[in-house]
């Protein structure tokens, strides 16, 4: 059986990277969602082993150490982490897997395993992303100022990716998004085959 993709969604804060991923998760069944684990405090709607794995800072330098992720980043004073083992248990079922992180992780899993897939989600403008986090409504003014901060820098990283996604319409990106799945899943190097000719 070949392995699954592991399909890296990334880009800037706000973008809108949870709303894409979890429109592509209805339209697309069989593909997964790799949970991280976190040391920032849960939001009202969001549940343990859910969202996130929520965890201690002592904790999560502890399984640093144990070397327990795939990647893991300091994003905006918060550490976030791909769990290793639970992304190769995913991917040897032959399952298409998500990674919703941050621009310093994705740099990370694009080393660590060349065959992923990597898609830089990017913004209709500055002033949409602006829109955006601030509409969210679930950062404070200064962490609001700070994401923003950082978007600017993460936006010059998209040369790094294999591709770009405009969020101009959720439906439309996760049908961009849905596309590249399929494409990557026909390509020959990753063990796609035509049927058996049979006996002559
Ligand atoms: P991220 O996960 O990248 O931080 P979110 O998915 O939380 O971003 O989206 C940030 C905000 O932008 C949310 O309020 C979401 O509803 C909104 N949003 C996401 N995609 C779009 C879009 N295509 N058009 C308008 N608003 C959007
Ligand atoms: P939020 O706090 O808004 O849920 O996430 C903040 C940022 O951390 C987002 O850009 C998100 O993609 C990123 N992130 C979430 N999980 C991980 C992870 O496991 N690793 C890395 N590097 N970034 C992550």
């Amino acid at each position: 059986m070949a392995e699954g993709v592991l399909l890296i969604i990334s880009g800037p804060s706000g973008v809108g990277k949870g709303t894409v991923c979890r429109n592509l998760l209805m339209v697309r069944e069989a593909l997964k969602l790799s949970v991280s684990t976190t040391t920032r405090s849960p939001r009202p709607e969001e549940e343990e082993g859910r969202e996130y794995n929520f965890t201690t800072v002592p904790r999560f330098k502890e399984m640093i150490e144990q070397g327990s992720f795939l990647e893991w980043a300091i994003v905006h004073d918060d550490y976030y982490g791909t769990h290793l083992a639970t992304v190769r248990e995913s991917l040897g079922r032959g399952e298409d897997l998500i990674l919703e992180i941050d621009v310093q992780g994705a740099a990370q899993v694009r080393e660590n395993i060349p065959a992923s897939v990597s898609v830089f989600l990017a913004p209709p403008s500055m002033e949409a992303l602006e829109e955006r986090i601030t509409g969210r409504g679930t950062e404070s003014t200064e962490k609001i100022k700070q994401r923003l901060t950082t978007a600017r820098r993460e936006m010059d990283e998209f040369v790094s990716y294999d591709y770009v996604v405009v969020n101009d319409l959720v439906e439309h990106a996760a049908a961009l998004i849905s596309s590249i799945l399929d494409a990557e899943n026909c390509k020959v190097s990753r063990g796609a085959r035509p049927p058996e000719r049979g006996g002559e």
